[in-house]
Order: structure tokens, then sequence, then C-alpha cells
């Protein structure tokens, strides 16, 4: 759901259009013609709280034998209510990136893969 946005010079929230480049859109404002950038601010998909905690992110895959192990890390946000948990276990762990939730157990990583 999108938020309402108004023009930043006449205030208008109805005639605007965008154009989405990159993780920026650009909005036009069609009644004074304001152009303005407009940041892709992720929100959190359960309460749409913007105050986000932007975490790293452990991609953990089964190694050979019974190891599991951290190939990389990708950037997630985590919302500072819903994630809060998550959020201080990371913190704790610092500067180690967070690790999935569930850990794929040595024998259903398919299962999990195929979720
Ligand atoms: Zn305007
Ligand atoms: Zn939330």
């Amino acid at each position: 759901m999108l938020k309402e946005i108004a023009c930043p010079s006449c205030g208008e929230t109805e005639e605007l259009a965008g154009d989405r480049v990159d993780s920026a859109i650009t909005m036009r404002c069609d009644v004074c013609g304001e152009r303005w950038e407009r940041d892709l601010t992720p929100e959190c998909q359960s309460c749409g709280s913007k105050d986000l905690v932007t975490v790293p992110h452990a991609i953990v895959e089964k190694s050979r034998g019974t190891q599991l192990s951290v190939v990389g890390t990708r950037l997630i946000n985590l919302c500072s209510t819903c994630d809060a948990e998550s959020i201080e276990q990371w913190q704790r762990n610092r500067p180690n990136p967070l690790l999935p939730r569930v850990l794929p157990t040595v024998g259903d990583v398919d299962d999990v893969l195929s979720e």
C-alpha cells in the first residue's frame, strides 16, 4: 500500500506522476511542474514502520560432511519493532552476520530450500 505523497512545492497529492529509476522514484507534479526525487524507503511489511535496521544476514549452505558454512551475506532490513529480537541477537554477535532464524539441519536442507 502506497503512503500518500505530496508535492513539496504546492502540496498536491493526486496529480502526481512517478518514474522509477533504480532505487529512487522521480516524481513530477502535474499541477505546478515541480520535480523531485523520492527515495524508495523500505518499510516493514508487517507493521508499515520505516524504522528499519539494515543487518547483514548470513547465507548458509551445507558443506561437506556435517558442517554448515556461511557462504556469504546479504543485507536485509529488519523492523526495529517486529524484529527486535533478531536485531538484538545480531548486536550481541557483531560483527558476525545474523544467522538465519532456522538453520537448515543436515539432511533436510532440500526441504528448507523447496519450501
Ligand atoms: Zn506541485
Ligand atoms: Zn514492523
